[in-house]
């Protein structure tokens, strides 16, 4: 897990004050849902109070539970393409907060990963996310982030979501999930690459260059 620094926020549950650090440090030390988990918890994540963009993937995959390095796997290769941004620009933590779903690795079956812990999100984003005021746009990656973060607002299937990214704009886009197994997916949806993909790096680029919360409407 790592933090840019240590300035001062409220949380809402204990009305005391609480810096950043002590904020992630609470976060590190969870245990709520230890016992369904397949090692010991270990929350993998990335957030400054100063981020302006935020990514909200599924969960740790194995590979990310061992280096400790969110998206640092095939998916990640894709994300950071999609984004038009190397590993130094998408892992600067004063601008990029990296927040997944379930924060810890919730294991396999027959080869998939498990979907994230129930209990994660509703724990951990809120305070998270009060804690990083400056963030301007969130990408909401997968059909979890979406159920979370869209509820009721999300189409019925997750193409029908991401056809829809305008609807969520200014801040939110809903995006597939990068993962090489979603190829098929990709070619069903040329419209992803062609459409959606462009307008993806406009509106990042916006907000990370000039830290305004731009205009959807310049980029239909
Ligand atoms: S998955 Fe979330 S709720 Fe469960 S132990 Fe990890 S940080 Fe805590």
């Amino acid at each position: 897990m790592r933090s840019s620094n240590s300035s001062s926020i409220t949380p809402a549950d204990s009305g005391a004050t609480e810096t950043f650090a002590e904020l992630l440090a609470r976060v590190q030390a969870c245990t709520v849902c230890a016992a369904q988990l397949p090692h010991p918890p270990r929350p993998i994540l990335r957030a400054s109070p100063t981020a302006r963009l935020l990514i909200v993937g599924q969960a740790p995959g194995r590979r990310v539970h061992e280096t400790g390095i969110p998206w640092n796997d095939p998916s990640g290769d894709l994300l950071r393409q999609w984004l038009g941004m190397t590993r130094e620009q998408f892992y600067d933590v004063s601008r990029i907060a990296i927040v997944p779903t379930g924060l810890c690795y919730p294991g396999t079956v027959k080869g998939s990963d498990l979907p994230p812990r129930p209990e994660c999100a509703p724990l951990w984003h809120p305070p998270l996310r009060a804690a990083m005021p400056g963030i301007r746009l969130t990408l909401l990656i997968g059909a979890y982030a979406q159920a979370y973060h869209l509820g009721k607002r999300r189409g019925r299937t997750l193409a029908d979501t991401v056809h829809a990214w305008r609807d969520f704009a200014p801040d939110s886009f809903p995006l597939p999930h990068p993962s090489p197994r979603n190829r098929q997916w990709f070619k069903r949806h040329p419209w992803f690459e062609q459409e959606v993909l462009p307008a993806l790096r406009e509106r990042v680029g916006a907000v990370l260059a000039t830290g305004d919360n731009g205009n959807v409407n310049n980029q239909a």
